[in-house]
């Protein structure tokens, strides 16, 4: 069958194995005739152009300064683009089972599934619409494109994989087993040290997407999720202490729904839920967007400490924008402080992420464990002792270099009240022990002045 088709002239030089799986290819339709033609420019593969990985953004940077007319294709570089029809896999029944809807949101239906293969639980979110063709095709792609380039981080949702299926979206992720922070809100208003834990691990994850140069543009309480029973044993470490640590966090909270996440560097910002959007954002002013994360957080954190519904927009959506954050009575004051910063009008005032990792209330010394203090005690005994042992050493050398002056010196300590003036003699001794180390002259002349007086 092989021999009855015609050889183009191109492909005549290929050996004869390859002319047959050529031809083969051709004949099944999976290969168009000039496939294989070198005289014709290399066709591109057909595989999508991640715009948040380096690379992506490198190319995004490049096509910005060649046009400024922002386009579809300037924030997402995939032409041509693998586009969800093209990708069309059934896998949602083949592989999984269906143990329950989870959730719905404004773009899908969430499903807690269980892989036929491993047997693991994942959560499946599919799209609500067919999104093949339609605007929504992009944040789905979106979605995924921020997963990929973000890759694991214990405090952001952990992505797997994502297909198309019958033009919907598919994306198979972590399952986050205690739902989402906005059901457990629902609950009522967390207390302060639940705060301080949800403040920590979401800085920790903002610090981290904000680090990579892209921002999540989408934080609320509906989109950060928690996970039980992580964490609950402590890693194995036998570094010679008892074991007496309190008890870890047995849950963690972790960033989701990546739907809107965008570039630092070439922003293509779709507006999240405009009761977390500070007004900079609004007035399309994006050159702060790091900053309007930690605003959407600042009123989450509000919102989860008990300062009740947000408004969606009149007169108490802008006193908020406008520094007015009521107080929360039931919380210290330095935490009400650390709100109404990260929801500061000037979007300069507000804290970034790593500087809230960092916050004095996450890290008080009562709060300390004892095992935690016990290490930094022995810690600081041996630091001490290196430190002694270089003085006794300095002291030697200096003694041996210039004996009179060390005589002069203790002369001095014999004739004044120790008790008084011992301990602060001491420290401006050494001080002049290390200065005369590195430069001798210096003694000699002050050696010279005290001749003189
Ligand atoms: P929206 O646009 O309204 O924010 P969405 O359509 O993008 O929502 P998600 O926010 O991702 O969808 O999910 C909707 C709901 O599904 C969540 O609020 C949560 O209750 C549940 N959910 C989503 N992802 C997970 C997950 N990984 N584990 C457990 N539950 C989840
Ligand atoms: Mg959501």
């Amino acid at each position: 069958m092989f021999n009855a088709l015609p050889s183009p002239p191109q492909i005549k030089t290929l050996p004869a194995k390859s002319q047959r799986t050529y031809w083969h290819a051709v004949w099944l339709g999976s290969l168009p005739p000039d496939e294989l033609d070198d005289t014709r420019p290399a066709r591109r593969p057909l595989a999508n152009i991640n715009p948040f990985t380096p690379d992506g953004q490198a190319l995004n940077k490049k096509k910005r300064a060649l046009s400024k007319t922002p386009t579809w294709g300037d924030a997402t570089p995939e032409q041509p683009a693998k586009r969800l029809r093209e990708s069309n896999i059934s896998r949602y029944n083949v592989e999984f089972v269906e143990l329950g809807v989870v959730g719905r949101g404004a773009f899908g239906r969430v499903a807690r599934c269980v892989n036929k293969l491993d047997g693991c639980v994942y959560a499946l979110k599919r799209s609500l619409r067919p999104v093949a063709g339609s605007a929504a095709e992009r944040a789905a792609l979106t979605e995924v494109y921020a997963h990929a380039a973000l890759g694991r981080h214990p405090h952001l949702v952990r992505y797997y994989s994502a297909w198309a299926e019958d033009d919907h979206m598919i994306i198979q992720s972590e399952y986050c087993d205690g739902g989402s922070l906005q059901q457990l809100m629902e609950a009522g208003p967390l207390p302060e040290s639940e705060l301080l834990l949800l403040l920590a691990h979401v800085a920790d994850g903002l610090a981290y997407i904000h680090s990579q140069q892209l921002v999540h543009m989408d934080l609320k309480p509906g989109n950060i999720f928690i996970v039980r029973g992580e964490g609950g044993a402590a890693p194995d470490s036998d570094d010679g202490y008892d074991d007496d640590e309190p008890d870890l966090p047995h849950h963690k909270y972790k960033i989701g729904d990546l739907g809107h996440v965008t570039c630092v560097s070439s922003p293509s910002v779709e507006e999240g839920d405009c009761r977390y959007l500070p007004k900079e954002v609004l007035q399309e002013d994006f050159t702060h967007l790091t900053k309007a994360d930690i605003f959407a957080f600042g009123l989450t954190l509000y919102e989860a400490g008990g300062g009740g519904a947000l408004p969606k927009n009149g007169q108490e959506w802008h006193d908020i924008r406008d520094g007015k954050l009521p107080v929360l009575p039931n919380l210290s004051r330095e935490f009400n402080q650390l709100l109404k910063k990260m929801v500061d009008p000037d979007p300069n005032q507000r804290p970034s992420a790593a500087r809230l990792r960092r916050h004095p209330l996450l890290h008080p010394a009562g709060n300390k464990s004892k095992a935690q203090l016990r290490r930094e005690l022995a810690a600081a005994k041996l630091k001490n002792e290196l430190l002694a042992r270089k003085l006794q050493e300095a002291a030697r050398c200096i003694k041996s270099l210039t004996p009179n002056l060390v005589n002069q010196e203790s002369a001095k300590f014999r004739t004044r009240s120790a008790k008084r003036l011992q301990k602060p003699r001491i420290d401006s001794n050494i001080v002049e022990i290390i200065q005369s180390v590195s430069s001798p002259l210096r003694i000699e002349r002050r050696t010279d002045r005290r001749k003189r007086v």
